[in-house]
């Protein structure tokens, strides 16, 4: 059965190795997730997860994953509708506890030309400071 094991485990690497990046969860956020790695822990439920960013761009700046790792927005799908909502309305109850009563930004950036760097989807919430338009 270890042989059998084996080939199961090669194929499934083989077949890793073929995805983009893009398409290769688990992530670090994997790890914020199941507490292998520590982070500033904003709110928690069921689905997702807030905390703050390690380097923060803004006064504020805090990150919503959802707790299933979606790799990026372009690959949500019409199933993903609920939980996509449900980000968006923990990002604004959350801003409301960090006392972002004059307004914050919310961002996703997807992919490469979106400067994507960890694939699993995440919302950026930035606040505390006047933003500029457009953005870099
Ligand atoms: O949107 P993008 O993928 O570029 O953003 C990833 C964000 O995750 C960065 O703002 C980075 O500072 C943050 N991060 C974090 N904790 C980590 C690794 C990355 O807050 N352990």
């Amino acid at each position: 059965a270890g042989g059998q094991d084996g080939e199961v485990q090669k194929a499934q690497q083989a077949a890793e190795a073929r995805k983009e990046p893009g398409q290769r969860p688990p992530t670090i956020f994997s790890k914020i997730i199941n507490r292998t790695i520590q982070a500033d822990i904003l709110y928690e439920d069921d689905k997702c997860l807030a905390f703050r960013d390690v380097a923060p761009q803004a006064p504020v700046h805090f990150l919503v994953i959802p707790k299933r790792p979606i790799p990026r927005l372009s690959h949500a799908a019409a199933g993903d509708t609920e939980l996509l909502g449900h980000l968006l309305v923990v990002a604004s109850q959350t801003a409301k506890v960090e006392g972002l009563e004059d307004g914050y930004r919310v961002v996703i950036n997807d992919g490469k030309q979106g400067a994507q760097s960890v694939y699993h989807l995440h919302l950026h919430v930035l606040g505390g400071r006047q933003m500029g338009w457009p953005p870099g």
